[in-house]
């Protein structure tokens, strides 16, 4: 019986590849392991895998009875419903620690650097197993994307370490161009339903007992977004409501101005203030610098609901 590896709903190329580039792994030590995702892969995940010619994984939503690699990922609420009916081996990841408690013993990476394939590189060393050329190219892209090619305050120097060491075996010879033309397709966004923009990257947390939903659209120049940045407005209001959410945040992060417009719907908009110390002018704040929802919005935004 297969054993799977996946990581959070709404998958991200960094969920993805990981999920691809830990199943080769534990393949190569014997441990037969199929990569899987919670849902349909990004434009810019389809990219990447298209680039190095590998296959999109399936989707997968129900593991009672299985085995489980967890990457990216330790949070309850963003995985599987029945996950308590599965047995997790191991987790992969670069996030705060989550929730997900095992009966058993498990392999555990939660390195805090930029990528959860930043620490897949680190464990192909570690079981000294070569990367091949296709997965080397799928890990670099998904630290390149994770660390907004190395701008987020969450990259570490091991993020750029592995990543030229991964370029190398990729024959990958320029990583900014590499890394703007994967914003390129992660910022398109024409005929893009407006709630698919919303949920692409989009994660829900518990913080103090309130429902906070934080998205984050990544793009090479925020004015691509102009015409459907009252659409966007709206859209978080009726998430906010459908879910029950004491507020939902929509990220507009431009990579280049490195600074995010932060779209609020929220019962209590002064929190916002609170978290950040700049008052919003209706339902929208700019945050000069900030780029990274883990390291610069979730722990702020926490800090103020305590
Ligand atoms: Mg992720
Ligand atoms: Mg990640
Ligand atoms: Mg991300």
């Amino acid at each position: 019986m297969t054993v799977y590896a996946f990581g959070h709903k709404n998958p991200d190329s960094d969920t993805v590849c990981a999920a691809i580039s830990l199943a080769y792994l534990k393949n190569k030590l014997g441990v037969e392991t199929t990569a899987v995702t919670q849902g349909a892969i990004s434009p810019e995940t389809s990219f990447i895998l298209d680039r190095y010619g590998l296959a999109i994984p399936e989707v997968k939503n129900s593991f009672a009875g299985e085995s489980v690699f967890l990457v990216d990922t330790s949070d309850i609420s963003q995985l599987p419903d029945d996950l308590s009916d599965a047995e997790v081996l191991g987790i992969v990841d670069h996030h705060k620690l989550g929730d997900v408690t095992t009966s058993n013993p498990l392999e555990c990476w939660i390195w805090p650097v930029g990528c959860s394939c930043t620490i897949l590189k680190a464990m192909y060393d570690f079981y000294n197993i070569e990367v091949p050329k296709e997965i080397a190219g799928i890990m670099l892209c998904a630290i390149l994307s994770d660390t907004v090619i190395f701008k987020s305050a969450t990259c570490t120097d091991k993020d750029k370490e592995f990543a030229v060491e991964l370029a190398r075996i990729a024959e990958e010879k320029d990583l900014q161009a590499l890394g703007m033309e994967m914003f390129k397709v992660k910022s398109a966004i024409q005929g893009t339903p407006i709630r698919e923009l919303v949920e692409r990257d989009y994660k829900d947390f518990d913080m103090n007992g309130n429902k906070v939903g934080i998205g984050q659209l990544e793009v090479v120049d925020l004015s691509l977004l102009d015409e459907i940045k009252d659409a966007l407005a709206s859209d978080i209001i009726a998430l906010k409501k459908v879910g029950d959410r004491h507020s939902v945040f929509l990220m507009l992060t431009d990579i280049m101005k490195e600074g995010t417009e932060l779209l609020i719907a929220s019962d209590d908009p002064s929190i916002v203030e609170k978290a950040f110390g700049c008052a919003p002018a209706g339902n929208k704040v700019w945050l000069d610098g900030v780029m990274s929802r883990k390291k610069q919005v979730v722990p702020n935004l926490e800090k103020a609901f305590a």
